[in-house]
């Protein structure tokens, strides 16, 4: 398959994520881990762990483009193993049926599974009319906003679905400052994981999206003003309270308060 990947206008965005994800989602795990040396899990985890300082009570979460629930298992195991906590529920929401149903087939084998603590739906992340307004204490999103058309519709939508003082977080890759990291970073993206795609997944087109889509994202500031500018109060960006980066950079945490 090819995509053209260069100048994709903005529907057609829309049906090429899907291609991609319809095409990675069985190996998405795999690959994930072969790319980032199981790196992800790292950030993960800080990602999770940073999202409930002291809140002990049961909370209600939504974490949107969930794809196969990477972030939703780990919300509920840091709830239970820190917290007792059995009662946290997470809404998954992906935009693609076969990331879903790879995350249904992975909760079967937990102790989720057939309980009110997860639930699945299939939505774009701009569009979440089905969830209604001031609903969640913690909205999250993890790789999947560079890949959403309209990032200010994502966040607007996050702002309406949260309630009053919720949190948005959101992990993406983000920018490398560091000049002989990011040549080196940038050596390995355009190399190495394509090749990756082909030897592994047998799909060099999806794996070289992926990489084009994560340079074509905003850098750490700008990102944070369109989180400001849809509404929520973030610190600021100087003491690092408007995000955290990981690794140099190559993925920041993002975080707003609905106010
Ligand atoms: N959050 C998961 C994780 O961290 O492992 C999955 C990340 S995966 C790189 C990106 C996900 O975003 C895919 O499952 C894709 O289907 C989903 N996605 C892309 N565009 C979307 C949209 N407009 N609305 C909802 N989900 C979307």
């Amino acid at each position: 398959v090819s995509f053209g990947f260069r100048s994709v206008p903005a529907d057609a965005k829309e049906s090429m994520v899907k291609e991609v994800f319809d095409s990675v989602a069985s190996k998405y795990d795999l690959m994930n881990d072969a790319t980032s040396f199981g790196v992800h899990r790292l950030w993960k985890d800080t990602f999770v762990s940073s999202l409930r300082p002291g809140r002990k009570g049961p909370l209600k979460c939504i974490d949107v483009a969930g794809g196969t629930g990477d972030i939703a298992l780990r919300i509920l195991d840091y709830a239970r193993e820190n917290y007792a906590d059995r009662e946290t529920t997470v809404d998954i929401v992906d935009i693609n049926a076969e990331m879903l149903k790879e995350g249904y087939r992975r909760f079967k084998k937990t102790m989720y599974h057939n309980t009110p603590q997860i639930a699945f739906h299939e939505a774009n992340a701009q569009i979440m009319s089905q969830f209604p307004d001031n609903t969640y204490d913690i909205y999250t999103i993890a790789f999947g906003i560079r890949n959403c058309t309209s990032i200010p519709d994502v966040l607007k939508e996050a702002h309406r679905i949260l309630k009053p003082g919720g949190t948005f977080a959101c992990l993406e890759f983000s920018r490398v400052n560091n000049p002989l990291l990011n040549a080196l970073y940038d050596q390995y993206s355009f190399s190495v994981i394509p090749l990756m795609g082909t030897v592994l997944a047998g799909d060099r087109d999806s794996y070289q999206y992926l990489v084009e889509s994560i340079r074509k994202f905003p850098p750490q500031p700008e990102f944070a003003q369109m989180i400001r500018d849809a509404g929520f109060s973030t610190g600021k960006d100087e003491d690092g309270g408007a995000w955290t980066e990981l690794w140099g950079g190559i993925a920041s945490m993002h975080k707003g308060v609905k106010v």
